[in-house]
C-alpha cells in the first residue's frame, strides 16, 4: 500500500469515527449506524446529503480492497463496486430490445383431447408490448385447441381471463430484474433513469426498497423524478375483447357448422 492510500484509508476510517485498526465488523457496525443516522429519507438536515455520501464513500472505499467484507451487499452492486463485471440493462425476451420495466410473467396455454387437458406456460421476461402479445398468443391456442375435452370448458375461461388480465406476474423476480437495470443504469451514469427505477423499487414497498433509496441518494443530483407518466402495463380494455373473442370464435363456430349440417 502506498503512503498516498494509507493517508486516505485514514481519513475514510475518521468519517465513519474508528480508529486506523478497526475490524472488518466495526468498520461495518459503523457504517450501518451512520447511514441510519444521516439517510435523506429519515433526516432532514441540509447536511444530510453531503454527509450520507461521504460516509458511503468511506465505506465503499475501506471494503472494496477486501470484497469478502460486504458480502452483505447485493452481489450486482458488489462486482460493480469492484469494478469487475459491468452489467449490462435487461432486453426483453421476444423482441430483444432494452426493456427497462421489464416483468417476468408466465401466460397459462390450455390444450384439450376429449377425455384430458394439459396447461402448459409461457413464460419469460417481457416489454410492456410483447407481453400483450404474448398473451394474446395464449389465448389463441388456448381458444382453438382448449375447449374440446370434459375438463376444457372449466379451464379455458379462467386460462383466458387470466391472460386478458396481464398473465400470472412473479412480481418478486420483476422487482429483481428492474433492480438489476438499476444497477447497469447507475453505472452507466445514466442518473434520471436510475432515479426513475429507483422510485419505482422504493414505492413498490417489497424487499429492495431500501437498497433502491440508498442508491437514489447517493446520486450526483437527488431529484425526485416526474411519477405522473402513463404505466406501460396498465391494462387496456380492447385487450379483453380480443381475449374473449380469441376463446370464443372457435366454440362458436364449431356451433355455426354444427347447425348448418
Ligand atoms: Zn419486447
Amino acid at each position: 500500500m502506498t503512503p498516498e492510500a494509507r493517508a486516505s484509508d485514514r481519513d475514510h476510517h475518521r468519517v465513519l469515527g474508528l480508529k486506523s485498526d478497526a475490524s472488518p465488523e466495526m468498520i461495518r457496525a459503523a457504517y450501518v449506524r451512520l447511514i441510519k443516522k444521516w439517510h435523506p429519507d429519515v433526516n432532514p438536515a441540509p447536511r444530510a446529503h453531503a454527509r450520507f455520501q461521504r460516509v458511503t464513500e468511506a465505506y465503499r472505499a475501506l471494503t472494496v480492497a477486501d470484497a469478502d467484507d460486504a458480502d452483505w451487499h447485493a452481489p450486482e452492486q458488489r462486482e460493480l463496486d469492484t469494478g469487475q463485471v459491468a452489467l449490462a440493462p435487461l432486453r426483453c425476451d421476444r423482441c430483444g430490445d432494452l426493456a427497462l420495466q421489464p416483468r417476468h410473467i408466465r401466460f397459462p396455454i390450455i390444450v384439450s383431447a376429449l377425455v384430458y387437458s394439459w396447461r402448459r406456460y409461457d413464460a419469460g421476461n417481457f416489454c410492456p408490448d410483447c407481453a400483450r402479445k404474448e398473451a394474446l398468443r395464449a389465448s389463441l391456442i388456448t381458444g382453438l385447441l382448449g375447449w374440446w375435452s370434459v375438463q376444457g370448458p372449466f379451464r379455458v375461461p379462467k386460462a383466458i381471463l387470466r391472460n386478458a388480465r396481464g398473465g400470472e406476474v412473479d412480481f418478486e423476480r420483476s422487482l429483481r430484474l428492474i433492480y438489476h437495470n438499476l444497477l447497469a443504469y447507475r453505472h452507466d451514469g445514466e442518473g434520471k433513469v436510475t432515479a426513475e427505477l429507483g422510485h419505482l423499487i422504493k414505492t413498490s414497498r417489497q424487499s429492495l426498497s431500501l437498497e433502491a433509496s440508498l442508491i437514489i441518494a447517493s446520486l450526483p443530483r437527488h431529484e425526485p423524478p416526474a411519477t405522473d407518466g402513463p404505466d406501460p402495463w396498465s391494462p387496456r380494455l380492447i385487450q379483453t375483447l380480443q381475449h374473449l373473442l380469441c376463446g370464443a370464435f372457435a366454440p362458436l363456430t364449431a356451433l355455426f357448422v354444427a347447425q348448418m349440417l
